[in-house]
C-alpha cells in the first residue's frame, strides 16, 4: 500500500524546487490528481491532506467515486477522451473543467446541452504535440482555428490550453511537446481572441513535472507518483481502439 500522504509531500516538494529552479512561485502551479482506477476510498485519503483538485479518465469512473466523494469538498476536471453520449453525465457528475476539448463537434454538442441547462462550463484545448496518432487532441495547426470557433458558441469559457506529451524514458524528450503547447498559448495571448483566456497550461505528470514547470505549466497532473501504479497500460485510458480484458 502506497503511503499517500509521504507521496503528496515529496510531490509538493518536487513542485517547490521546479518553481525555485524557474524563477516561478509555487502558488502559481496548481496539482491535479490524476485518479483513473483509484479506489474513491483512496482518493479521499489525498482531499484529507488539503488537496482540491481530481480528474478523470472516464465518466464510468466519476459515476461510480462520485457518491463516497461528497464527504470531502473538492473540484472535479475531466482529462479523458470524451464521447458526445457522455455529456450529460459529465454535467450531472459536476465536471467543473473538461481539459480534454479537442473538436468542434464535441464543443457544439456540449454547447448544446449547457443552453439547456441554462449552466456554463470552464474548458481547456486539448493539442496533440506529439504527433503520436495514438493521443486525442486537436492538431498544433488547428489548434487556434478550433479555439476561434469554440470561443463563439458562450457557453464554454476557454481558460488554456491542455497536453500530454511524448511519453518517453528521457523526459527531455518531452520539453519541445511543452514548448510546441506554450508557443500556441502565446500566439493566442497575441491574437487577444474576446472572451478567450490563456492563463492556463495543463502539462506534466509524475515522469516530467519538472520540465513542465520549467516550461510554463500551470497545472500538473500527477497519478502514479501519488498512488502507485496501475494495473492497466495508459494506452486503455488514451486509446479507445484498444481494448483490455480485465
Ligand atoms: C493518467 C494521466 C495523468 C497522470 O499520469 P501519471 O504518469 O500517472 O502521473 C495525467 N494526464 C492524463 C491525461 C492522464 O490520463
Amino acid at each position: 500500500m502506497e503511503n499517500i500522504i509521504q507521496n503528496i509531500c515529496v510531490i509538493k516538494d518536487r513542485i517547490h524546487k521546479a518553481c525555485i529552479k524557474s524563477g516561478r512561485c509555487p502558488h502559481d502551479v496548481k496539482l491535479l490528481l490524476a485518479t483513473k482506477t483509484v479506489p474513491a476510498e483512496r482518493i479521499l485519503m489525498a482531499l484529507r491532506t488539503g488537496e482540491t483538485l481530481i480528474a478523470e479518465n472516464k465518466v464510468q469512473e466519476l459515476k461510480e467515486k462520485y457518491d463516497t466523494l461528497t464527504a470531502v469538498p473538492h473540484i472535479n476536471h475531466f482529462i479523458g477522451h470524451l464521447q458526445s453520449n457522455k455529456i450529460k453525465e459529465v454535467l450531472k457528475y459536476e465536471v467543473s473543467c473538461l481539459q480534454s476539448l479537442d473538436r468542434l463537434e464535441l464543443a457544439e454538442k456540449l454547447h448544446q446541452r449547457l443552453l439547456f441547462e441554462g449552466k456554463t462550463m470552464e474548458v481547456l484545448i486539448q493539442v496533440n504535440t506529439s504527433n503520436e496518432d495514438s493521443k486525442f487532441g486537436v492538431h498544433p495547426d488547428d489548434a487556434i482555428t478550433l479555439v476561434r470557433e469554440v470561443a463563439k458558441l458562450g457557453t464554454l469559457k476557454i481558460k488554456g490550453l491542455m497536453t500530454i506529451g511524448l511519453l518517453s524514458a528521457d523526459p527531455e524528450h518531452v520539453k519541445p511537446c511543452f514548448r510546441l503547447l506554450k508557443s500556441i498559448q502565446q500566439r493566442l495571448i497575441d491574437l487577444d481572441i474576446p472572451e478567450v483566456e490563456m492563463e492556463e497550461l495543463s502539462m506534466g505528470m509524475s515522469g516530467d513535472l519538472e520540465i513542465a514547470i520549467e516550461e510554463g505549466a500551470t497545472i500538473i497532473r500527477v497519478g502514479t507518483a501519488i498512488f502507485g501504479e496501475r494495473m492497466y497500460p495508459d494506452s486503455y485510458y488514451w486509446d479507445e481502439s484498444i481494448t483490455v480484458n480485465a
